[in-house]
């Protein structure tokens, strides 16, 4: 239940944006995979039930999300990717599989838009991604913004796109 990293990142480094992060440690070109996160399929009952919090696990449908099943299996399946409001990171049709949007060069984090797969509306987050367009509160209904949509078609998670489709 290991996550697959990419080589050419390290994970698990202090992060300015938020505690620990995913970083690349040599060139990365657009369209590269990543990572891929492993591990447990978990409801969001089943999630409450461990204890631990929602953010470890990553959502890949309705109540479905992919994560740690104990605290053993934590450091294995956290991929550790932030979130900022200008990514260089997205889904590319996958519902677990991180891929370079743009070119990713040597010492910068690697980091997702959560709106590409967070849509739990309950969940609210400060932002300090430190970039001009930053939303500052990240929620989970920022997949439904227009612009967002639009600057991100082809990078949402699948079950999101679907949804945008709709
Ligand atoms: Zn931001």
């Amino acid at each position: 239940m290991k996550s697959w990293i990419s080589p050419k990142t390290k994970k698990g480094l202090k992060s300015k944006i938020h505690g620990r992060g995913i970083f690349a440690i040599a060139l990365i070109k657009k369209g590269e995979v990543v990572a891929i996160k492993k591990g447990h399929l978990l409801t969001g009952a089943q999630i409450k039930k461990l204890g631990t919090r929602h953010h470890y696990d990553l959502k890949i449908g309705d109540d479905l999300y992919i994560g740690p099943n104990c605290k053993d299996e934590f450091e294995d399946s956290m991929v550790f990717i932030n979130h900022s409001c200008s990514p260089n990171a997205g889904f590319k049709g996958q519902q677990a599989t991180f891929i370079a949007i743009k070119d990713i060069k040597k010492g910068e984090e690697i980091v997702l838009d959560y709106a590409m797969f967070d849509d739990d509306e309950k969940n609210i987050m400060k932002c300090n991604c430190g970039f001009s367009n930053c939303r500052k509160i990240i929620t989970g209904k920022d997949w439904k913004n227009p612009k967002l949509q639009k600057k991100y078609k082809g990078c949402f998670s699948p079950f999101i796109q679907k949804k945008i489709n709709k």
